[in-house]
């Protein structure tokens, strides 16, 4: 019970993108642009935990960036299949498409965040 718990705080931190040394800072700036990448603080606000403790550290993060992508394909495949059986190919491709490009910016967040988390300081 108590590992289901700390994996539900630690979905609800990533998706809240929260520091992950005091999990009150954001490691994201807010109000970016809708098709902007998204900034990541330099540090964060209330403990000073640097983010990007060297160039390229995140380099690791597009591997869990792939993982998250398969899965929403994954998942977007089934769904489309079980509510629309007779569905042509290139439509299917479509929709899975859009899946993934609606997911970039989050997947772009997550993945980060899931690098961190599990490897901090
Ligand atoms: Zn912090």
């Amino acid at each position: 019970m108590k590992s289901v718990r700390k994996i539900f705080q630690f979905v609800n931190n990533v998706y809240s993108e929260k520091c992950p040394s005091c999990k009150q800072g954001y490691a994201f700036k807010k109000g970016t642009k809708l098709f902007a990448v998204p900034e990541m603080n330099v540090a964060c606000d209330a403990c000073q935990y640097k983010f990007e403790r060297e160039p390229g550290y995140f380099i690791g993060a597009m591997y869990i960036s792939y993982g998250l992508s398969t899965f929403q394909a994954i998942v977007a495949y089934l769904l489309t299949n079980m509510l629309w059986p007779s569905i042509s190919i290139a439509l299917l491709l479509g929709i899975i498409t859009m899946t993934l490009v609606l997911f970039a910016k989050l997947n772009f967040k997550w993945a980060r965040l899931i690098y961190i988390y599990i490897f901090p300081w």
